[in-house]
């Protein structure tokens, strides 16, 4: 096998995710985007092994480090351990699960960018080194640190065990500026003088960096942060390309970097967010949790029998889904409501806001894989008009995403963030288990509403329950 066939191998690979990216861009073909991201990545890993070991096996490797078959044993080994961890670990994880899961692959991949400029640091001798060479890796230690720890915070506020409210620290918008330009500074020392102490020091600031920029987001806004720490993650796989010499690794490090970071741009206009704001971290920072200590009135219980009752008589229902649905994996019974409802003539369809869930599309990927029609299924934009014509709204699990804090109090953690705005319909119903806040810590008046009824208990159940009484 030549270098050639390789290289081939790199253009195909690198064509397959272009056409999963795109197909991933609608309902309709994302199945079909998806396999081409898998036979992408299968052809990536193939040929960069294969390649590797083609590489491997003309080098002079001296035989006191065992030669190249030590080196190839040692790629086969690391590649053994890495599949079967990532077999237990696909097999083990819940739906629920994934966004921490994806919060972590993001810090592997910003760590292998800290090791492989480590690497390239160590291996070069200084006086051979150009100046290319030491920005490269400066640079993609740097993005590697910075996605490094700030996902790992991530997680941790994922997975609830860091609380999901910002780190505010005095001045926090100053240490990040200042962290930037002091890199900034050690960088343009660093290409004129490789000393090893001045990628230390940078090291440590990115990791410190990283760290901080994560902390300081709140809750509610923590999905734009996924979003850049999803495009950080492309960048710092481009910049480990770039020191490998490796056209794959740049190619789809872009890929993931520039579409994260659209994604991003789009989160921030879902969110009402600067975008500016968010590569800083500079938002989501005052700590505020509003209206805790306010007295919201009373909240009105209702029962599946009496909801089953008001569908009966509903002519227009819509169903805005929340992470609480994703909890209870209640997808698969409002599906069947849906079509019972439909075939009772009842108008049913989806209000989807682009945060609900804990990862972008979550929503949507659950209700497709309940086989729910994709044409009833609205973005937040295109059915906010039409609560004031809907006779009843579920709220199946959703809180921060139908909060009218947002719209009505500024000094709300999530203010600005549009929402949907069901309280216009006629009656509400909130599928919840108690009156607990939502991820963003807040509390939600629209439970206290004079059109709001709370049906409290697994969201699964409930549905089931109403279904029974249709
Ligand atoms: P929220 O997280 O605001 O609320 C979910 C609600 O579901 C809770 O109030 C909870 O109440 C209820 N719930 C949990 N389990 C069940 C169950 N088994 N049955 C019934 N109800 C249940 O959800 P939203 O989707 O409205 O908002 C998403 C939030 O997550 C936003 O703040 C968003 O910014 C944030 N986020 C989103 C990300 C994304 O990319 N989409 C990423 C990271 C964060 P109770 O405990 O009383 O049952």
């Amino acid at each position: 096998m030549s270098i050639t066939l390789v290289s081939g191998s790199y253009i195909l690979a690198g064509l397959c995710f272009i056409l999963a990216l795109a197909g991933l861009s609608k309902h309709e073909t994302a199945k079909r985007g998806n396999l081409f991201g898998m036979i992408g990545m299968a052809l990536a890993l193939i040929f960069a092994i294969l390649g590797t070991v083609l590489q491997l096996t003309d080098s002079d490797l001296p035989v006191s480090t065992g030669g190249p078959s030590w080196a190839i044993l040692a790629i086969v080994l690391a590649l053994l351990i890495g599949a079967v961890i990532g077999v237990f670990m696909a097999l083990r994880v819940e739906m629920t699960g994934m966004p921490q899961l994806i919060a972590l692959l993001h810090s592997f991949v910003g760590l292998t960018a800290v090791l492989v400029g480590w690497n390239a640091y160590l291996e070069v001798p200084a006086d051979v080194a150009t100046g290319l060479h030491n920005g490269e890796l400066f640079i993609g230690i740097f993005i590697g640190a910075v996605t490094f720890t700030g996902s790992i915070i991530a997680y941790l506020k994922l997975s609830e065990k860091l609380k999901s409210a910002p780190l505010s620290l005095p001045h926090h918008n100053l240490i990040n500026l200042g962290a930037v330009v002091v890199v900034i500074a050690l960088a343009v020392w660093f290409v004129i003088d490789p000393q090893l102490w001045l990628l230390v020091t940078m090291t440590v600031i990115s990791l410190a960096l990283g760290l901080h920029l994560v902390a300081s987001i709140g809750g509610g806004d923590m999905p734009v942060v996924i979003s850049m720490l999803n495009s950080y993650s492309g960048w710092a796989a481009a910049a480990a390309g770039f020191t490998l010499g490796n056209d794959l690794l740049i190619i789809t490090g872009a890929l993931v970097g520039s579409s994260g970071a659209y994604l991003s741009f789009i989160m921030c206009k879902a969110m009402n967010r600067s975008f500016i704001s968010v590569i800083a971290g500079g938002f989501g920072s005052d700590g505020a949790v509003s209206g805790e200590e306010k007295d919201y009135g009373e909240y009105h219980e209702t029962t599946a029998p009496k909801v089953a009752e008001l569908l009966k008589n509903a002519g227009s229902v819509v169903i805005t889904p929340g992470y609480g649905m994703a909890v209870a994996q209640a997808q698969n019974a409002v599906a069947d409501l849906t079509a019972k409802l439909r075939q009772q003539g009842v108008e049913v369809r989806f209000g989807i806001h682009p945060v609900a869930g804990r990862l972008p599309g979550h929503m949507n990927v659950l209700l497709a894989e309940a086989k729910v029609p994709y044409d009833i299924v609205l973005e937040m934009d295109e059915i906010n008009d039409d609560f004031a014509n809907t006779d009843v709204v579920l709220v199946i699990g959703a809180n921060d995403t139908v909060n009218p804090a947002a719209m009505d109090d500024p000094s709300s953690p999530i203010a600005g963030m549009p929402v949907l705005e069901v309280w216009n319909a006629n009656t509400v119903v909130v599928f919840k288990r108690s009156m607990n806040t939502g991820y963003a810590g807040v509390q939600n008046p629209l439970f206290f509403k004079d059109n709001t009824v709370m049906l409290f208990g697994d969201a699964k159940e409930r549905v089931q329950d109403i279904i029974k009484d249709l």
